[in-house]
């Protein structure tokens, strides 16, 4: 008996010090790397995301003041239907998003999870598509991250993954000092879809931050261009839009109705 007990611990040991050579994040906290018993974050890295559960913008889904179309949204309404996204851009949401961008690809699991929880708000979509890369920015990063994450949702939506269906032929020009509407102009060159493959589809585009929204918003226009129904985002994070974001322009629109 005592010989079966010894075998036993022995086993769960080296059970154990397999997981911990495979999977180490399994134990230790994502973005500090400290032990934790549970969950995936530590006490304090925890405290250092800000989920975006409070108001928000109903359309591009960033955090807001107040619960109500965003400034920008009503200025121009985007192109897709509904964004969601899980924290906002700064602190430890900001670090994860840093994390996946830069060869920690393991953050991409709870990621993934934690967008499905935010795509479970939106209506069904028919397939998956991500934010694309050049082959030349793939081959810097090693792997297209917003890509990870739509494989993994598709694996746990059961929502079909496209990974062909977006291309992006050139890499992005220099954005500096355009405006929104140059800067999508330039973006939208960039992409191209494929109309056999999103006609008369829900879309649901996955990338890992969304920040002014013109990267989402020409891909769902060139995805709508080319025959699907409806489009729709999900990304890790998004940025707070404070009163300071208003798009220029904006309050004189206003005087002038
Ligand atoms: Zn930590
Ligand atoms: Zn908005």
């Amino acid at each position: 008996m005592k010989f079966m007990k010894k075998v036993n611990t022995f086993r769960q040991n080296f059970a154990e010090k397999v997981r911990h050579t495979v999977s180490p994040e399994d134990y230790t906290c994502l973005i500090c790397g400290i032990e934790i018993f549970g969950g995936r974050l530590c006490k304090d890295c925890s405290a250092s995301v800000t989920f975006n559960d409070g108001a928000a913008c109903p359309v591009c889904g960033r955090r807001t003041p107040r619960t109500e179309v965003c400034l920008e949204c009503k200025y121009r309404r985007p192109d897709y239907a509904r964004a969601v996204s899980c924290f906002v851009y700064r602190g430890g949401g900001a670090v994860l998003v840093s994390l996946l961008k830069h060869g920690k690809a393991f953050v991409s699991d709870w990621l993934a999870e934690m967008m499905c929880e935010k795509i479970a708000l939106l209506p069904r979509a028919d397939a998956i598509v991500a934010v694309p890369m050049t082959r030349k920015e793939v081959k810097r990063r090693e792997y297209n991250q917003s890509a990870l994450l739509a494989s993994k949702i598709s694996r746990l939506t059961d929502i079909p993954f496209l990974p062909d269906a977006v291309r992006k032929e050139s890499d992005t020009p220099e954005q500096k000092g355009l405006s929104r509407t140059d800067r999508e102009a330039n973006l939208k060159k960039c992409f191209k879809a494929q109309k056999s493959a999103v006609r008369g589809k829900a879309i649901l585009i996955v990338d890992d931050v969304m920040t002014t929204g013109a990267t989402l918003n020409s891909l769902a226009a060139c995805i709508k261009r080319s025959g699907a129904r409806e489009v729709y985002a999900v990304t890790a994070a998004s940025v707070e839009l404070t009163k300071s974001r208003e798009p220029r322009g904006y309050k004189r629109l206003l005087t002038l109705i």
